[in-house]
């Protein structure tokens, strides 16, 4: 059975004859990324942009949208395999750019579930358990976070809960607010200021340990203007150099202040895991909203964003009823919706595989998860110290190494893009100090010392590749 057939049922899988059409193809499915992960042979495709265009082109021969479709087999495997062949694949050791996690697989097995229970979290009689189950994790995470009896939601990302996090923010305050982050803070901060309506954000100078100077945040806060509220975005974990914004004195500040403190923990918040690293999050207790990533430390397929806040009821100026949705007497009744939690209406249950992860491997087995990638970072630092062409940019806080090639900019951009074109290695890239740096973000638990020394191998090799060009 290949074709599509007109009025045929769209079953959920789990039942009846359903799970026999879902099990044929997630079977075909399995291993046509198996197929598409030989043809590609590494953690990148090699070949440049346009060849991986022609590829994708070849797989859709007939159209995006033919009259008649090809069927559900061909459809399936053709795209599958031609995307996993040209996929950067995080769960190569080699592939170490960005905060891009290789999913665990029975995290993966859950979110197929997800799909196919398709429980939208909006209304109480489109998602009756998974309902209860989110509020039962978010509830967990918050006390994780030291923020017992808080609320929370799961969202699309740290985006969504930072922007999210700050209209609760915008709309607690009696007045006008103004926004204030670390020079590091990550861009969706200056944008969700921008969607919000709210004032240019404020960038606080780093400090020395370029952390969030304290000093220069007391002198603004000092000097604003009367009559507006703080709301000051610390950084725990920011996405180059891992760096964690003195929470603590930050905390103490704001409430002098009688502000909001939003912590964005979407890169460190996994510490929270880490009987051996949770110490470095210390203050996040006294933030008023903080947000988590479990689709980076967590080890999630995204999305898995998390937000928490202190008090429950900061989520009210999301409150809507819609007579289709959440009527007042069936709430009175005890059907609770989640939809005054959320910018989104329809809402995929995220939460399974999220809880799934959370009971399969407990504290201690993310904590561990958490600890081997730091500490490999860890092990990479030193690798960095140890080679005469590089030089690191500063020790490592999380799980990410920057450095640089010593042969300059134009030899750090284009051994990147060597490595990415040849298909051996995908390797980050960002700007310190006005420089072009080169990044690891290690977010393989199950990566080792010797796949390091072997990347770090290939950062060499490039290197003397392009100054041999130059
Ligand atoms: C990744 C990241 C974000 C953005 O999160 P998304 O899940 O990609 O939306 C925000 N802040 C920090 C510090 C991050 O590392």
């Amino acid at each position: 059975m290949t074709a599509v057939v007109p009025g045929r049922p769209a079953p959920d899988g789990l039942r009846g004859s359903g799970r026999h059409d879902l099990a044929d193809l997630v079977a075909l499915s399995l291993d046509a990324l198996a197929a598409g992960r030989e043809a590609r042979g590494g953690p990148v495709p090699a070949g440049d942009p346009r060849q991986v265009t022609a590829d994708v082109d070849a797989a859709l021969t007939g159209g995006v949208l033919p009259q008649d479709g090809i069927g559900e087999r061909a459809a399936l495997v053709g795209l599958v395999s031609t995307v996993a062949a040209g996929a950067a694949d995080p769960a190569d050791p080699r592939c170490a750019a960005h905060l891009h996690c290789p999913p665990l697989p029975v995290a993966v097995a859950a979110d197929l579930a997800a799909s196919a229970l398709n429980q939208s979290l909006d209304s109480w009689d489109q998602a009756p358990a998974a309902t209860v189950l989110e509020d039962r994790v978010v509830a967990a995470l918050a006390e994780l976070a030291g923020l017992p009896g808080g609320g929370g939601v799961v969202t699309t990302g740290g985006t969504g809960s930072t922007y999210t996090a700050l209209l609760l923010a915008r709309d607690a305050a009696p007045g006008p607010v103004r926004l204030y982050a670390g020079a590091a803070a990550h861009f969706s901060v200056e944008r969700a200021a921008h969607l919000l309506g709210l004032p240019a954000v404020v960038a606080v100078p780093s400090a020395a340990d370029r952390a969030l100077d304290l000093a220069a945040l007391a002198a603004l806060l000092r000097d604003a203007p009367a009559g507006e509220r703080p709301v000051v975005v610390a950084t725990a974990g920011t996405t180059d150099l891992g760096t964690i914004d003195p929470l603590p004195a930050v905390a103490a500040l704001v409430r002098r202040h009688a502000g909001w403190l939003h912590v964005d923990a979407a890169y460190g918040g996994g510490l929270l895991f880490s009987g051996r690293r949770r110490h470095l999050l210390a203050g996040l207790e006294q933030a008023d909203s903080v947000s988590l990533d479990l689709h980076k430390f967590g080890w999630q397929p995204a999305a898995a964003g998390v937000l928490l806040t202190r008090d429950a009821a900061a989520f009210a100026p999301l409150a809507r009823r819609a007579a289709y949705l959440n009527p007042a007497d069936d709430e009175a009744a005890g059907y609770p919706s989640l939809l005054g939690r959320s910018l989104r209406t329809t809402r995929r249950a995220d939460v399974l595989k999220i809880a799934v992860t959370l009971r399969a491997l407990g504290r201690t087995g993310l904590g561990a998860m958490v600890d081997a990638c730091c500490d490999l970072a860890a092990y990479a630092a030193a690798r960095v110290q140890a080679e005469p062409r590089l030089e690191l940019a500063a020790a490592p806080v999380l799980s990410t190494v920057v450095f640089r090639h010593r042969g300059g900019d134009a030899v750090n951009g284009g051994l990147r893009r060597r490595l990415l074109r040849e298909g051996r290695a995908v390797v980050g890239r960002t700007e310190l100090d006005g420089r072009v740096h080169l990044k690891l973000t290690l977010l393989n638990p199950a990566a080792t010392p010797a796949g390091v020394d072997a990347l770090l191998d290939l950062v060499l090799a490039a290197g003397s590749a392009e100054e041999a060009a130059a």
